[in-house]
């Protein structure tokens, strides 16, 4: 079995063509700048640690898709020999709204459902919809499967999805938190509950620390609050993203400073989190190297950001009447032991013994960052999307076959 997985983004689509059963990795790249000067793929086969990076215009996503379908069956570096080989085609959406609890075959019924679901992710779902038509352009016949960012996070109970307004922005307008990163939640969550021993019962936190970010609370198998809401503007301070401020805050910044709505919505989304309190860069390697040689905003944004994390660890705790794992992945999550003590740093009282040298050690795979007396554990835990959303697709389509 062979599956493609898709991820479109507005002007960029990320693939990788893999084994959904055994997660062998066939290839793997990205088409950058779709539609602006200067388009290129990069293509890498792992197998043969073969890569290459090809120039060439790509007007559309149709070209960029072409262009990684060429690749992948080329004669000379392709890894099969027509798309015959590739069983079905796995696509991340962000936004299934209540819609999708699940990850589904599509249909045009669920392509008019996803559709409706555009307007709460104006920005991603229009590109994934697209990925999916040009799919079913190029490859006719083909099983398309689409996955969820928020469908994990479907089991939460009303209590915690829903918010203090007027009830009608929610039965009229759906406004109520639906949280994202969904199947980085799943993939570690089942993960750590393997490491634990597959207990009957499971109480686990897991922190998505990328330039994006969001944490879940996961008990017995099944979310039951996130840190991001209608949005992924929500929870916890990010790279550019501000997470959690006070509502009132931005109509007052918005009419003080006269900016129209985009420029409010950029300065949150893109001008706030580390960038906006450090002020010279979004990634946290350039925050931890100046807070280390005293830069004091940098400092700040540091122990902001810990603060903010560590703050929805004990909420969630709390929520769970106990935590057994808590569990650190993305770019940040996997990367920075500085992040990881930070946050874990206090929270003795709950039961985290944390082993500071495994934690500040660059080590591959899984890793138990807590000493072996814990009672909380601590784990390091990679996430593989793509394994999630081909490992989806290859159920979906042998349950209908
Ligand atoms: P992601 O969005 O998951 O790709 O994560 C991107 C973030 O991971 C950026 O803020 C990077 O600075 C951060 N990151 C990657 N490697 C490291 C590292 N070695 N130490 C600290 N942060 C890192």
């Amino acid at each position: 079995m062979k599956v493609l997985v898709i991820n479109c983004g507005s002007s960029s689509l990320k693939y990788q063509l893999l084994n959904p059963e055994s997660g062998e990795l066939f290839a793997i790249g990205l088409c950058e700048r779709i539609g602006i000067e200067g388009s290129k793929m990069e293509y890498e086969t792992p197998a043969n640690d073969f890569e290459i990076e090809i120039k060439q215009d790509m007007p559309t996503h149709k070209e960029a898709l072409e262009l990684v379908i060429n690749a992948i069956t080329n004669p000379e570096y392709g890894v099969i020999k027509s798309v015959e080989e590739i069983d079905a085609i796995g696509h991340r959406v962000v936004h299934g709204g209540e819609k999708f609890a699940s990850s589904v075959l599509v249909t045009p019924e669920v392509m008019a459902a996803m559709e409706e679901c555009s307007e709460l992710a104006p920005l991603h779902n229009p590109a994934n919809l697209l990925g999916i038509r040009t799919m079913q352009e190029l490859m006719p016949g083909k099983p398309n499967v689409g996955v969820f960012d928020t469908s994990f996070h479907q089991t939460m109970p009303k209590e915690a999805y829903m918010y203090a307004l007027p009830y009608e922005d929610y039965t009229e307008l759906k406004v109520r938190k639906y949280g994202f990163h969904g199947t980085s939640h799943k993939f570690v969550s089942g993960v750590a509950q393997e490491l634990l021993g597959n207990p009957a019962e499971s109480k686990i936190i897991v922190c998505h620390l990328g330039n994006g970010g969001s944490i879940s609370a996961v008990k017995n198998g099944k979310c039951i609050d996130t840190t991001m809401g209608l949005t992924p503007l929500q929870g916890i301070m990010m790279g550019t993203r501000c997470g959690d401020i006070d509502p009132a805050a931005v109509l007052f910044i918005k009419n003080k400073r006269g900016l129209s709505d985009k420029e409010m919505d950029d300065r949150m989304n893109k001008q706030s989190g580390i960038l906006g309190v450090f002020g010279e860069s979004s990634d946290c390697r350039d925050m931890e190297i100046a807070a280390a040689a005293g830069n004091e905003r940098a400092l700040l944004a540091e122990n902001m950001f810990a603060y903010k994390i560590r703050g929805y660890v004990g909420n969630y705790a709390a929520q769970m009447g106990g935590v057994d794992a808590i569990c650190f992945t993305g770019g940040i999550g996997e990367n920075s032991g500085k992040v990881r003590e930070d946050v874990l740093r206090g929270l003795e009282f709950i039961g985290v013994e944390l082993d500071k040298e495994v934690n500040s050690k660059r080590q591959k795979g899984n890793v138990l960052l807590t000493k072996e007396t814990s009672k909380v554990k601590a784990f390091k835990i990679p996430t593989n999307e793509e394994l999630v959303i081909a490992r989806d697709t290859y159920e979906i389509v042998n349950a209908t076959k």
